[in-house]
């Protein structure tokens, strides 16, 4: 339902938090964040209800294991799975390496879960979700997309079918995080030595209102320096950049 994600030079899990607060007014039934804490591990807690339930489960586990100044968090609104902790987002692959939040719908997710589980990969949830960290950990670790996110992304996405915003992140990439759109909505918020994505400019329109819209069968690889669009085969593509002039 709500993404944000972020890479720059202030607190990724304040920065986070408050986006999905701001993305609150859509309505959703869980949330969770994903933090990578610049030292190739990531920090990942999510909890069914209110955001305040995830701040909680933050405040319990301990805030200091969620610094770092990027990340990503998301509010679901359940499509496949129960609304409960297990299925809320981020998901991640089963060495805990990678994380996905997704917006939409995996309409083949049932072929990929049993290509998946055929493999011998064992799924922690029901979600339509937690297919993509798989498939994305996987091309991560092998063939021709091995050590590149971006391209493992692309792999991905080719193979979904589907409405879907996805962000990626791996523990291997801590000044990265991917993200592809189809048929669902993705924006990038451009700032000084930050740079913040997410499914509507409200969640970062504080921080900075220049902005670009993804289009639609595109992946961006975000970074603190700015950010890079290509088409789901890897070329280049031209951005529209624009100020968000009006107030929320
Ligand atoms: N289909 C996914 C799920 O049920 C994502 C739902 C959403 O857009 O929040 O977990």
């Amino acid at each position: 339902c709500g993404i944000v994600g972020y890479v720059g030079h202030r607190q990724a899990l304040d920065v986070v938090l408050d986006g999905l607060r701001r993305l609150e007014y859509r309505g959703y039934d869980s949330a969770g964040v994903a933090l990578l804490d610049g030292k190739n591990s990531l920090a990942v807690e999510r909890a069914a209800g209110a955001l305040a339930n995830l701040e909680n489960r933050v405040a319990e586990v301990g805030r200091e294991r969620f610094e770092g100044t990027a990340g990503m968090g998301h509010t679901r609104w359940a499509t496949h799975g129960a609304p409960t902790d297990r299925n809320a987002h981020p998901h991640q692959d089963p060495t805990g390496r990678v994380a996905v939040v997704h917006n939409g719908i995996i309409e083949n997710f049932a072929a990929l879960r049993a290509e998946l589980e055929a493999a011998g990969g064992e799924l922690a949830s029901d979600t339509d979700s937690e297919t993509a960290a798989h498939l994305v950990a996987a091309a991560y670790e092998h063939g021709s997309t091995a050590g590149d996110l971006p391209a493992s992304v692309r792999a991905v996405v080719r193979r979904l079918e589907g409405a879907f915003t996805l962000v990626v992140t791996h523990a291997d990439e801590p000044d990265t995080i991917v993200a592809a759109r189809r048929s669902s909505p993705l924006v990038l918020g451009v700032g000084e030595g930050e740079t913040f994505l997410a499914s509507d400019v409200a969640a970062f329109i504080e921080h900075t209102r220049e902005a670009v819209e993804l289009g639609q069968d595109q992946v961006v690889t975000i970074t603190r320096e700015g950010y890079r669009v290509t088409d789901f085969g890897g070329d280049e593509v031209e951005t529209r950049p624009f100020t968000v002039d009006w107030d929320l």
